[in-house]
Parts: C-alpha cells; structure tokens; sequence
C-alpha cells in the first residue's frame, strides 16, 4: 500500500544531533529555478528533502504525463507570473541532487495556471525554504507502469 523511508532515524548524527538543515534562501534575479536550486543543494550535500518558496518568474516550463500514452506533454508560458507556490522535494538521481517540483503560477488576470515544473526564470525575486535531511539519500527509478521515476526505498 505503501513505501517509506524513516527519516528522523537515519537523520541522527553521531554526535546525537539532528541531521536536518533548514535553509531561508533567495535566488538571484533572472536565474533558472532548477539550476540554482540543484546547484545549492550539491553545495549542502542535499539528497532527500523539500522544498517550498513563492517569487516571480517570466517564463515557466510545465510536463504533463499523459497517463494514456506515457507520452510527456511539455508547454512553456513566457509572460510575467506570480509562483503562488513552489512545493517539491529532493532526492537523488545518478549522483546528483534531483528536485521534483510543482507550481501554481498567478497571470496578470490574477487566473492561475500550475503542474507539474521543468524550468522557470526568476523575474523579480524567489524566496524559498529548504529543508536538507543529512544521511539520507533516496535515490530514483523509472516505473514502467507510470512512466515515473519513483522514489526507490
Ligand atoms: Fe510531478
């Protein structure tokens, strides 16, 4: 029915401290989300997990997976939008940080649009929470059901 992994087990440093980071972070102007973000969570050694924020972006990649075909179905906005939220989590995929992300984004009409995110560039500012839990790494599979890659425990 389901799988997990214990974090606050293996988040217990030797030192008998807990091995959770959390970060306050803000992304530079005009940046790519996905490369910024991967990019610190590399520098803190971060590969499990999440990841929430808000800012403003002019331009953002959404997939969908069409469950039917298990075809990728990518569209990308260029328009100035508000993230009304960023909520993802980390793991790890081929040595890498791996972010899985999602978004709601405002348009000038103040309609949303949302799903599942490729990519989106910072116009204006992003202010994330980070959340790091050291010692842990769960790393990815590609599901040949879904299509997905899912988290392999
Ligand atoms: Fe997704």
């Amino acid at each position: 029915m389901y799988k997990y992994t214990e974090v606050e087990e293996k988040a217990l440093l030797n030192a008998g401290t807990l091995g959770i980071k959390r970060y306050i972070l803000s992304l530079d102007n005009h940046v790519s989300v996905v490369e910024a973000l991967t990019a610190f969570c590399k520098e803190k050694n971060i590969y499990a997990g999440k990841i929430s924020g808000l800012g403003a972006v002019n331009s953002a990649t959404f997939r969908f997976l069409d469950p039917a075909t298990l075809k990728y179905v990518d569209k990308t906005f260029e328009e100035q939008m508000e993230i009304t939220n960023l909520t993802g989590n980390i793991s790890e995929k081929d040595g890498k940080p791996y972010l899985h992300l999602h978004i709601t984004a405002s348009r000038r009409d103040y309609t949303c649009i949302g799903g599942h995110l490729l990519d989106a560039r910072i116009n204006g500012a992003c202010e994330l929470f980070v959340e790091g839990y050291l010692l842990t790494s769960v790393g990815r599979y590609q599901d040949p059901e879904t299509g997905l890659n899912l988290y392999k425990f």
